[in-house]
């Protein structure tokens, strides 16, 4: 069973929603369900585990590489009096083997951390790896914001896709890899272990010189708009970040993502090409060495990227729509032969949904589209259509039976539109989004139709998870003002339809104070103070985070004297109630 709204908000209601959305990368509730026998996968996918098998790779002279620890690779770079670390693993028990690997190579301090851009999977082991050292921690200037923004802003919906994207609740005999990764290892027994950007770069780039060594760091948008790259001008070595990995590319990622300028990634790896480097080392998957290698390598991956942009915008200019668009473009041959460009992460057909979907938003263009039926009204027509529920089903079990799994999919949601207690639906659903993640050779496609099985049958609830974990320096390090910031997305529009009420909230540990004006269904923030507030909170940020994490509630921090209220505590309730923010004394 998918998990019901209460649960969620059960889960959460001691949190604030911007802190607890936090928690969406970095832990779960559930626990992994018991493991059936492992269902068949595509033998290409089997095969591309050897790409992500687990080593320490040297791949010139001072220049290591950690594969197969986690979802991404960490790079040691060595220097005359220290080292440099470029990305981190996605967590402290992720990070700690890639550690002791690296000790074993050299002792020497580690001067700097460079992140090649914002993902959990490349900045939340850095503690672990910084070690007792306390080195610059590089990044582009828009790192920050993109760190702040996800950790904040995102949803649990977020989370949720997120963990069936990549499998993490399934038995480890039912997940195979990740695509780019064997797994990745963050779930609700996991510590992230995040060291805040120190030093941050604007614009194009910079050059660096620490422990010895030359580093040049290039903001190349791409993945992410964040993106840098790294080279090492005296040694021929390029480190890609993620614009670069042996699948073809996610320009876009099923577990939920903003348009991702595939352009811009075109023009970021041309700039690579510039350089001709000897050695390529990306941050997920094993390097390529030569320098025509490497070249070719860059140049069929920005072809391919510039291909299925080039074509969808051809075929959305000639009229046709998304479901016709995925059915015409192809990687020519040359291309789709390519290692490096198999679909074992990203996928040709969702990218070309992606790339419709940037230029024209939405709307497929079919008048047909503008208000479509509810689902239930569309179910109920279906059965009409078929000779009844009884009927739908048989349709349902036949498909199944003549295997395709993809219709009996479609049919099963109608029986469960009708129904969501049918159990025969149920079963129906789930061998059949078993059935489909068989054959493919996506991870993210296997991960998720295996992951959605689960939920299905109601062996697996993925719940968004509380914000005990974060350990206290990262909770310390968040600034209070991303926390007020996401507010707005957590207001219940229906119980504040006739709440119009301004609040003032200073905190003076920090110096900073804020506005929060609830108007009718809507919650305007600025961060400045009121001059005629309703209400009027004055805590600590270092203890408004305490409250927004679930260690504390508002109440306990009123009646301990941290927390002072003008205006009257039933407001204060009122006020945090509409957030779903729990103000009961422990
Ligand atoms: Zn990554």
């Amino acid at each position: 069973m998918p998990p019901s709204a209460e649960a969620c908000r059960g889960r959460r209601r001691n949190a604030t929603p911007g802190l607890a959305a936090l928690l969406a990368l970095l832990a779960a509730c559930a626990e992994p369900p018991s493991a059936p026998a492992p269902p068949a996968a595509h033998p290409d996918l089997v095969a591309h585990g050897a790409e992500l098998a687990r080593g320490v790779v040297e791949v010139t002279a001072g220049v290591h590489v950690a594969i197969g620890y986690g979802l991404a690779n960490s790079i040691l770079i060595e220097g005359t009096d220290g080292v440099v670390i470029v990305d981190t693993m996605e967590s402290a028990e992720a990070a700690r083997p890639v550690k002791a690997a690296f000790d074993a190579i050299t002792t020497k301090p580690v001067r700097a951390i460079v992140y090649t851009h914002n993902h959990a999977d490349h900045v939340l082991g850095a503690a672990v790896l910084a070690g007792d050292d306390a080195p610059e921690v590089w990044s582009h200037a828009s790192t920050l914001a993109e760190l702040d923004r996800v950790l904040h802003v995102v949803r649990p919906v977020l989370y949720r896709r997120a963990m069936r994207q990549f499998g993490v609740y399934l038995p480890a005999g039912e997940r195979l890899n990740c695509g780019i990764g064997p797994r990745l290892l963050t779930d609700e027994h996991t510590t992230p272990a995040l060291l805040r950007p120190t030093h941050t770069f604007e614009g194009a780039r910079t050059e660096l010189e620490i422990a010895g060594i030359r580093l040049v760091l290039q903001h190349a948008p791409g993945e992410t708009p964040d993106q840098i790259f790294v080279w090492l001008p005296d040694r021929g070595v390029l480190l890609p970040g993620d614009n670069f990995y042996k699948s073809f590319p996610n320009l876009y990622a099923i577990r939920g993502t903003a348009y991702r300028d595939v352009l811009g990634w075109v023009a970021s790896l041309d700039a690579m090409r510039a350089l001709g480097p000897a050695h390529l080392v990306p941050s997920h998957t094993r390097p390529i060495s030569g320098a025509n290698d490497v070249l070719v390598a860059l140049t069929d991956y920005r072809d391919a990227i510039q291909l299925v942009h080039d074509q969808t915008v051809r075929a959305m200019n000639e009229g046709l729509e998304p479901d016709q668009i995925v059915q015409r473009v192809r990687l020519p041959a040359h291309l789709a032969a390519k290692p490096y460009l198999h679909e074992y992460y990203g996928r040709v057909d969702w990218s070309v949904r992606a790339v419709f979907d940037g230029y024209l938003g939405w709307f497929g263009g079919n008048a047909a589209e503008l208000a479509p039926v509810d689902r239930r009204a569309r179910a109920a027509a279906m059965a009409d259509l078929a000779g009844g529920a009884a009927a739908l089903r048989a349709k349902a079990e036949a498909a199944a039976a003549a295997g395709d799994h993809q219709w009996a999919l479609v049919l099963a949601d109608h029986l469960l539109a009708l129904d969501a207690a049918d159990g025969d639906a149920r079963a129906l659903r789930t061998a059949a989004l078993r059935a489909l993640a068989a054959t493919q050779v996506s991870a993210n496609a296997r991960n998720y139709y295996l992951t959605q099985a689960r939920e299905t049958e109601g062996t697996l609830a993925l719940t968004t998870p509380d914000l005990a974990r974060v350990p206290p320096a990262m909770l310390a390090a968040m600034p209070v003002g991303q926390l007020m910031r996401a507010m707005p997305v957590a207001l219940d529009a229906e119980r504040s339809q006739d709440v119009f009420m301004v609040a003032g909230f200073r905190f003076p540990d920090v110096g900073e104070a804020y506005t929060v004006h609830v108007r009718g269904g809507v919650a305007e923030v600025q961060s400045v103070f009121p001059s005629e507030p309703d209400l009027t909170v004055t805590v600590d940020a270092a203890v408004w985070k305490e409250i927004a994490a679930g260690h504390r509630s508002a109440l306990a921090a009123l009646v301990k004297g941290d927390l002072q209220v003008s205006g009257g505590r039933l407001a204060l309730t009122r006020l945090l109630g509409l957030f779903g923010t729990a103000t009961e004394t422990e």
